[in-house]
């Protein structure tokens, strides 16, 4: 079967390994001049197997209130008069539930300890050199509510086969030494050692090429897709600035831009720009090792080698890439204030990008109305984390094989129920 790959960040090339590698012959359409170069690129590098609660969810509505319209807030809104973006937001409020919370993280749970098995799978045949840790992540708690509250979480999660614990400050200063110069208060931490962490774009960008050295996949950078074609059955073709590809199948991986190109042929997917940003410099002996989550200001940390990654925040401001400053400055105190000693001025480089995000939290994978074009997109916060799991589920729904973990909450029928 001929299939073309529609983009090549983190889940199209995922998606592309795995057919290739089952004799398929894939191209892959990206408009950048290599992969990973846009959502994939910067982000917190967090494997964060255990992480399955989503923003939507009941704790966060009366915080969204509060944080909305404030620039140093982890979650801003700047309103714009985006039919889409209103809509989205409807949905995402109705999502903010404890029945819809608890069904998105049981389904996010199972597809995430299945990612990870996949991962590991990936890298016992195939050589990759990510800055791969092993090492788990830290969520650290400024105030006993919401560490109480964690707690909770982790008892429900634990019976999905999620093992986490409780750690108090010495605890989690024992497991990260750099902790010891905290310059703010914290009352303790979850550690969720079965967690990791890695560099995506290295790990993405080396699985490109191994595709093409392996098996003959082509990737077609720097080339722009313009429209879709379908006949309302199948898509008949892709238009791009370097002209026309056709396959038997299709594999929808535009992150933000996905539900944009399928509107073109009459789908609907509520995908919305959800902005993030990240800082990364050079560590020094006062900066961490071991991942950490940091839940009041909700960004991550990563140790990629001898550089430090701290990510997160979401923004709605529509197709919008610039870094504004003013988004930056509080990831920057914050690491601050939990690492004074840090040294974060040193060759510090800046980036923001557009997750993928539904209302409800999960990606949205596999078939669609049109009987050859496949969904591997939608995956928000979590797309490095479920990157190698949803490659291999779409592979077996292209191939007509029995996926290996149930469906539900993950695929197109969840919005068609509305
Ligand atoms: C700040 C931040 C921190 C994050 N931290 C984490 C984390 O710690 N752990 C985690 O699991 N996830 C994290 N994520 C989420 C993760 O990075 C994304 O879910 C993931 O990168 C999405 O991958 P993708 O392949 O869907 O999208 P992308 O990587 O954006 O890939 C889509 C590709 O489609 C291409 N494309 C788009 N339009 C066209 C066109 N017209 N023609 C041709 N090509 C086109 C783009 O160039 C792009 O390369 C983070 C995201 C952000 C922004």
């Amino acid at each position: 079967m001929k299939v073309i790959v529609l983009g090549a960040g983190i889940t199209g090339v995922l998606a592309a390994y795995f057919l290739a590698s089952r004799g398929h012959e894939v191209e892959v359409i990206e408009r950048q001049q290599d992969s990973g170069l846009e959502t994939t690129y910067a982000n917190g590098g967090q494997l964060s197997y255990s992480h399955a609660e989503p923003w939507a969810n009941p704790g966060v509505l009366p915080k969204v209130v509060k944080w909305m319209f404030r620039d140093d807030a982890p979650l801003v809104l700047r309103f714009q008069p985006d039919m889409r973006m209103i809509k989205w937001g409807l949905r995402f409020l109705a999502n903010c539930t404890h029945k819809k919370a608890h069904e998105s993280t049981i389904n996010v749970l199972r597809f995430s300890l299945y990612s990870k098995k996949v991962l590991h799978e990936i890298l016992a045949d195939v050589p990759l050199d990510f800055k791969h840790s092993k090492a788990g992540i830290l969520h650290l708690f400024s105030n006993n509510k919401d560490l109480d509250a964690a707690i909770k979480h982790a008892e429900f999660q634990k019976q999905y086969g999620c093992e986490e614990t409780f750690m108090d400050w010495e605890a989690c200063k024992k497991l990260e030494p750099a902790l010891e110069h905290a310059g703010r208060p914290v009352v303790g931490g979850i550690f969720a050692g079965m967690d990791e962490s890695g560099d995506a774009l290295a790990f993405t960008q080396q699985l490109a090429r191994y595709c093409t050295e392996k098996f003959g996949t082509r990737f077609h950078y720097g080339t722009n897709i313009t429209t879709l074609q379908g006949d309302g059955e199948i898509i008949t073709q892709v238009n791009t600035d370097k002209g026309v590809f056709k396959g038997d199948a299709y594999v929808m991986a535009m992150g933000s831009y996905s539900s944009v190109f399928l509107r073109q042929v009459g789908i609907d997917i509520p995908i919305y720009p959800m902005k993030g940003y990240s800082i990364s410099f050079k560590a020094n002996e006062y900066c961490p090792h071991v991942s950490l989550t940091d839940t009041d200001h909700k960004i991550v940390y990563s140790r990629l080698g001898d550089r430090l990654r701290i990510a997160g925040t979401a923004e709605f401001a529509g197709y919008n890439h610039a870094i504004t400053e003013k988004r930056i400055t509080p990831i920057v105190n914050a690491v601050k204030r939990l690492f004074p000693k840090a040294s974060v001025d040193d060759d510090m480089v800046k980036w923001a990008c557009l997750r993928p995000q539904t209302p409800d939290g999960p990606p949205t994978l596999g078939r669609t109305s049109l009987r050859n074009l496949y969904l591997n997109t939608g995956h928000g916060t979590l797309g490095w984390t479920l990157g190698p799991g949803s490659g291999k589920l779409v592979a077996d729904i292209i191939e007509n094989k029995t996926p290996e973990i149930e469906l539900a909450g993950l695929t197109v029928t969840k919005y068609l129920r509305g």
